[in-house]
């Protein structure tokens, strides 16, 4: 796998901070266009409310009598006239707005009076006197239906375009002639509308929407240069944080990403990262004393058959002279083949998993097999060693591992133990399981080293600087609690410095429910 250069660093924030100026610019673009088109229909709203006003001013104004419609008996015809005071300014401005677009017909939809015939016309809606006869109808009737005296009648009101493109607003409704014809039985209904260019307000309307036009994406890439700063500063401790953790290595593990005390995410991630260099740092020193550690180990037994050998080559006379030469040198190679065994278990767990061999195992004979093997190094070290098993305490297990377990126990308890001591080893059945328990009265684990005492490579300190002579490798244990977990197992240890040390382990009946043994994890 690739490690990632500091080029790619800058490329990846770079692509984070794009998208997260991108989610923000979308989010602003979306927000902008919202407000524009609620403030735009809102504005169209007032405007049109705002012409219906006019209109409808205009209409009070001809129902209050600027119009009158009435019979004219000479001609036979009805006539529409307008009314109001010349002189009066301000009649006279209403009057002509009125009179610029207007259509009178009567209940059929024939016109009889519209600006288009005044003389003094000014150009206005004239699609409107074109409205088709048949609309005017059904509007007189739809109007004469909610007819109620008093109240201002129906109005209708349309928004059209006149053939010039020019917009207009109309509002139409009925009016009752002054007289009435002779014979007629009611006052005649005519159909009136009136119409207000809405060009203005259009304008109004578009000179709006040109500025949001101008407005909007001006604001959008203001917003996106203002997040591309912004989340430019959030990322740049990131880039920081990033570099600091490329510049820890192998040779410089203890080297720290400072943290940057806000307490917020990032600080989590460095603390996350401290604590995995930290980790590292362990398992790298552990690495390193146990290196120097098995040289150390090998170096001995072999300096001294060296010794031994030269000695007797030159100096022994005799056969004793040369059998003890030989023995001693034996002796050592003992401890070296020891030693390459644990190397070699250990390699062979680094490069994969033991495979478990499950059968019924009867606990009793494996325990007092290995408690009478264990008798001559125990009477040698001056232990009392005895041995307390049950009768029947079978369980599933794999057999060589139990031994190695054991064993690790055993030898530890007589190596820990001073002459006089005792070692006991017993195994009983609890609740159909099986509790085996190692125990001796020997120097004792001090309370601080027993939460590391199955920790790969972990030997409590001697009392010395050097490492006493009966230290192993501190792998035992470790091999131990891995044992009773890949046998699905527990281990307790209960332990008085001074007093001696008891290994509880707990093993279910029908345990071993994995098939491997994992060896390689640092913890058990
Ligand atoms: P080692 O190979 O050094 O014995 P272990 O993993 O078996 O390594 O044990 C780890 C450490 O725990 C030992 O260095 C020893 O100090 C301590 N220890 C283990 N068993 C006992 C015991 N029965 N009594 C006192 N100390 C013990």
């Amino acid at each position: 796998m690739r490690v990632p250069g500091r080029r790619d660093l800058r490329r990846l924030s770079r692509g984070l901070r794009f998208r997260l100026t991108a989610s923000y610019a979308l989010f602003f673009a979306v927000l902008l266009i919202a407000i524009a088109g609620l403030f735009r229909e809102r504005l169209a709203t007032a405007l049109e409310n705002q012409v219906d006003d006019t209109l409808n001013d205009e209409w009070a104004a001809i129902k209050g009598g600027f119009l009158r419609i009435t019979w004219d008996n000479d001609t036979h015809k009805y006539w529409a006239d307008w009314y109001y005071d010349v002189d009066d300014p301000d009649e006279k401005t209403l009057a002509l707005d009125i009179q610029k677009v207007y259509m009178i017909t009567d209940q059929y939809g024939h016109v009889i009076q519209d600006f288009t015939t005044k003389e003094d016309q000014i150009r206005g809606f004239d699609d409107l006197p074109n409205t088709p006869p048949a609309i005017i109808q059904a509007r007189v009737r739809e109007a004469l239906d909610a007819y109620k005296p008093g109240l201002p009648g129906k109005a209708f009101r349309v928004t059209r375009r006149a053939s010039t493109g020019e917009p207009f607003r109309i509002r139409a409704g009925i009016i009752f002639a002054q007289n009435r014809a002779p014979g007629a039985v009611r006052n005649e209904p005519f159909y009136v509308a009136l119409g207000v260019s809405y060009s203005n307000y259009a304008k109004i309307l578009h000179d709006n929407s040109l500025v949001y036009l101008s407005v909007v994406p001006s604001a959008l890439i203001l917003g996106s240069l203002l997040g591309w700063f912004m989340a430019g500063r959030a990322l740049n401790p990131v880039r920081e944080v990033a570099q600091a953790a490329q510049r820890i290595s192998g040779s410089n593990l203890s080297m720290r990403i400072p943290s940057r005390q806000a307490g917020d995410e990032l600080d989590y991630l460095i603390l996350t990262f401290t604590r995995m260099i930290e980790r590292l740092e362990a398992s790298f020193r552990q690495m390193r004393q146990f290196s120097a550690d098995v040289s150390h180990e090998l170096r001995t037994p072999i300096t001294a058959i060296r010794g031994q050998l030269e000695v007797a080559l030159f100096t022994a006379k005799t056969t004793e002279q040369y059998r003890e030469a030989i023995f001693n040198a034996l002796t050592d190679i003992d401890r070296l083949s020891q030693l390459v065994r644990a190397l070699l278990l250990l390699s062979q767990a680094e490069s994969g998993q033991v495979v478990l061999q499950k059968s019924r195992l009867d606990l009793r004979s494996v325990v007092e097999d290995l408690a009478e093997q264990y008798q001559i190094p125990a009477e040698a070290a001056g232990v009392h060693l005895t041995a307390d098993a049950a009768p029947e305490c079978v369980v599933e297990a794999d057999r060589v591992q139990i031994e190695r377990m054991i064993t690790n126990l055993l030898s530890n308890a007589i190596k820990f133990t001073p002459e006089g001591g005792q070692v006991r080893i017993a195994v009983h059945p609890v609740n159909g399981d099986a509790e085996l328990v190692v125990e001796d009265s020997g120097r004792g684990i001090p309370t601080e080293h027993l939460p590391h005492i199955f920790d790969r490579f972990y030997r409590v300190p001697g009392s010395g600087t050097a490492p006493a002579p009966e230290q192993g490798l501190g792998l035992g244990l470790s091999f131990v609690a891995r044992i009773v977990k890949a046998h699905k197992g527990s281990i307790d240890v209960d332990s008085v410095p001074g007093r001696g040390t008891r290994f509880i382990i707990h093993l279910p009946a029908a345990g071993a429910a994995s098939d491997t043994l994992e060896l390689i994890r640092q913890s058990a």
